[in-house]
């Protein structure tokens, strides 16, 4: 170790394993400690949920206000996807997929959507944020959909229904809504069509054929087909929010799986939310990226195949057991030279969504999980991957993490891939998954699997 680990902020070993077996770990990007302390790791993870009914495999579902039976429990649809329809976007494996835009009050129930996305009911950074301290007006398309909408008599009962919901939420007096004229009802809905917080929700609650409500669909029982459209719609969606919104200096997307992992509703969705500054952690990996722009491979990459962590990799992806995290983490990289999600083309969206979709699938639907996509921000010139980090919550950081800054992870990266890789080779085996490199035929890879990122060339 050198004599200047306490001033340098270069990483030397971001993994380390004591002479007891203590594995220490600092995060190559952020400078995240973690250790992982020997014997804890080997507990079931898998969450099974408390309550469990029967369910009616046949009946439309109604578990939850994400559910299809229950479109008008959530705020007016920005889009939806649905599978089919003449006016298709595009024609690939013969599968026509269409998105309708701004999706009107009297049109929700002509078709089913497999993805929708509407704007959070309870916006972590509000509408009125953007207004007060950015002058943010929403866009001419969002308020033509709101005027569309609230001059259908359905369309207002909708909206109406849901500013009662947020008023009594808000302790306030829902019966006030009543007596609101349109301008008022205008006033108080606008954040469902021109907020800067929204959600995109996939079709099913359970399983298909489920008998009972424990078999929730997770990312990783979608087919590869609909885990592909998922990614590629929420990438437009987030590509629509820096559209809109000139002020986000940052737009985060993330999907909470189950309840531990913070999801409101045990019901798949993903989140995006626009921030006006970067954040803190963020800027920290810039600075480094500043001074080393071949990071991602070296520490990202390089480092995982030489440790033997790289799990998957397509011609597009990689996904490796990630160091340093707070949670036992597998990080799926981009090997696109686009820094920009909505600048990657179909396959390389599609060989980062399989990727995505493979280290679900290995995690399985009973283990709580949080995506984290990580993207460039707005003005940097420097190139940067797109890479998403799945966590599983599995622990409760508590005083000890809180008093010192070091993280006690119960999982160590090389017992981690030994729970998922033999997954990966199981659910490659039975399809359930796409085609990837595994294992050994990954050390079989030009370089051994090194340097594969292609961004900033
Ligand atoms: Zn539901």
């Amino acid at each position: 170790m050198s004599t200047s680990a306490h001033t340098t902020t270069v990483v030397t070993s971001p993994l380390r394993r004591m002479a007891d077996g203590t594995v220490k770990q600092i995060h190559p990007f952020t400078g995240t400690e973690v250790w992982t302390v020997p014997g804890r790791g080997n507990r079931p993870l898998d969450v099974v949920p408390a309550h469990d009914a029967a369910a009616d495999p046949a009946a439309p579902e109604a578990h939850c206000a994400f559910c299809v039976t229950r479109l008008r429990e959530t705020t007016p649809e920005k889009a939806r996807l649905v599978r089919g329809g003449g006016q298709g976007d595009d024609d690939e494996g013969g599968a026509r997929w269409t998105v309708i835009d701004e999706v009107s009050p009297d049109a929700l129930d002509d078709t089913t959507p497999e993805f929708r996305l509407f704007g959070n009911l309870f916006e972590i950074v509000s509408l009125d944020y953007w207004k007060a301290n950015h002058g943010y007006r929403i866009s001419e398309r969002a308020a033509a959909h709101q005027r569309a909408y609230l001059a259908s008599a359905a369309g207002a009962d909708h909206v109406r229904a849901l500013v009662k919901v947020r008023i009594a939420a808000a302790k306030g007096d829902p019966a006030a809504v009543d007596a609101m004229d349109p301008a008022d009802l205008a006033a108080h809905s606008e954040s469902f069509f021109g907020g800067c917080h929204d959600v995109v929700v996939a079709r099913r609650h359970l399983r298909d054929g489920a008998t009972s409500t424990d078999r929730h669909a997770s990312s990783g029982t979608l087919t590869p087909d609909e885990h592909e459209r998922f990614v590629a719609f929420t990438v437009r969606a987030m590509h629509g929010l820096y559209r809109d919104n000139p002020h986000a200096a940052y737009v985060s997307v993330f999907q909470n799986w189950l309840r531990p992992a913070g999801a409101s509703f045990d019901h798949l969705h993903k989140q995006l939310v626009a921030i006006d500054e970067r954040p803190v952690k963020a800027e920290r990996e810039l600075d480094r990226l500043a001074v080393d722009p071949g990071m991602y491979n070296t520490w990202g990459v390089d480092h995982a195949a030489d440790e033997g962590l790289v799990l998957a990799v397509n011609d597009h992806a990689v996904a490796v057991v990630g160091v340093g995290h707070r949670y036992p983490s597998l990080v799926v990289y981009s090997r696109s030279a686009a820094s920009e999600p909505w600048e990657h083309t179909a396959e390389e969206l599609r060989g980062m969504s399989d990727l995505l979709h493979a280290c679900h699938a290995a995690t399985g639907p009973l283990v709580p999980c949080n995506e984290e996509w990580h993207t460039r921000p707005p003005g940097v010139d420097v190139a940067m991957p797109w890479r998403i980090v799945l966590k599983w919550r599995i622990s409760n950081p508590a005083g000890f993490e809180g008093a010192t800054g070091i993280y006690v992870n119960t999982i160590d990266p090389w017992t981690l891939r030994d729970r998922v890789a033999p997954r990966l080779a199981e659910l490659r085996a039975s399809g359930q998954i796409a085609s990837m490199a595994l294992g050994d035929e990954i050390r079989r890879l030009p370089d051994g699997g090194r340097g594969m990122l292609r961004y900033g060339r």
